[in-house]
């Protein structure tokens, strides 16, 4: 009877130390890729030239604005 329960937990070792070892190379991975999806892209005002993330950007042809006085003015070219 010992032996069977010596070999039960010999296997569930081996399972648990195999899990273990598979699991860096599948977390190293993950973060990348929901860095690459969370990170937030920022995009440049076409008419004051600020720079905003895209989510809270309106866009129009194309070309981002930073609010909707922007918007309906449109794109102007920097002043530099
Ligand atoms: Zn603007």
């Amino acid at each position: 009877m010992i032996r069977i329960v010596f070999w039960a937990a010999l296997i569930y070792i081996a399972f648990w130390a195999w899990r273990r070892f598979k699991a860096p190379a599948r977390q190293s991975a993950k973060p990348r890729a929901q860095a690459d999806e969370h990170a937030p892209a920022m995009v440049r005002c076409a008419n004051c030239g600020v720079h905003l993330l895209q989510t809270r950007a309106l866009q129009q042809d194309g070309d981002w604005y930073c609010t909707q006085p922007h918007l309906q003015e449109g794109p102007r070219p920097r002043a530099r």
